[in-house]
């Protein structure tokens, strides 16, 4: 899957903007900063692909991406942005939740969680946006290689418990860093594996 073609298609600001559902799609959601652009880029092995460090509270699109001719790799935009103004904050919530709830061809969802932090309230937000929409997700812990063994165990342990409280939650967490490369051939294994 991640061999062959991979082209950013759209950006999109509202649900008429989406492409038609004629393939398996999975979506990246997380808190800005949280290391998704990088994520992506090591992914589909494409510097810059997904810009990095996107300024919080600018223009909000949910990114389309093709990989190949079967799947969609979307990105949406970064949440928990404290600077960005109410209505900004409120026209995304409206916009994530509709596509959410309205994309019967998105079969996943990757909820990125900073692995120096693990879930904060934001991530608990999204999901549990992503339980009320039946979206099964699954977490992604970024930046492996900033924290040590012992106070990574923490975090891990963190995560897990926090998961046991979501039906949507898909039990197993890819651990990566973008930075390293770790975890990368998993998580495309992973996605290869959604159809
Ligand atoms: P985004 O806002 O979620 O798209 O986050 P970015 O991908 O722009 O990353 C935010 C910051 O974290 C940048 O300075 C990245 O270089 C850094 N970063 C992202 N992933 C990693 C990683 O795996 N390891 C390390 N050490 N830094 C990372």
């Amino acid at each position: 899957l991640f061999r062959g073609e991979i082209a950013f298609l759209k950006g999109v600001v509202a649900m008429d903007g989406l492409p038609p559902a004629d393939r398996a799609e999975v979506c990246f959601a997380g808190r800005s900063n949280v290391g998704k652009s990088s994520l992506i880029n090591a992914l589909t092995g494409r510097r810059g692909l997904a810009r990095t460090s996107n300024t919080p509270g600018r223009t909000q699109e949910i990114n389309y991406f093709t990989l190949g001719e079967s799947h969609y790799l979307v990105d949406l935009p970064g949440y928990g942005f404290a600077k960005a103004p109410l209505p900004v904050v409120e026209r995304w919530q409206r916009l994530l939740r509709a596509y959410l709830t309205g994309r019967p061809s998105l079969r996943r969802a990757f909820v990125l969680v900073d692995g120096r932090h693990g879930v904060k309230e934001p991530d608990e937000e999204i999901m549990k946006e992503l339980d009320r929409a039946a979206v099964t997700f699954q977490v992604v812990l970024t930046k492996r290689d900033k924290v040590k063994g012992p106070a990574f165990d923490k975090v891990l342990e963190q995560v897990r418990g926090r998961l046991a409280a979501h039906p949507a939650a898909f039990p197993g967490i890819v651990v990566t860093s973008s930075e390293k490369g770790e975890g990368i051939d998993t998580l495309r294994a992973v996605i290869a594996g959604i159809g």
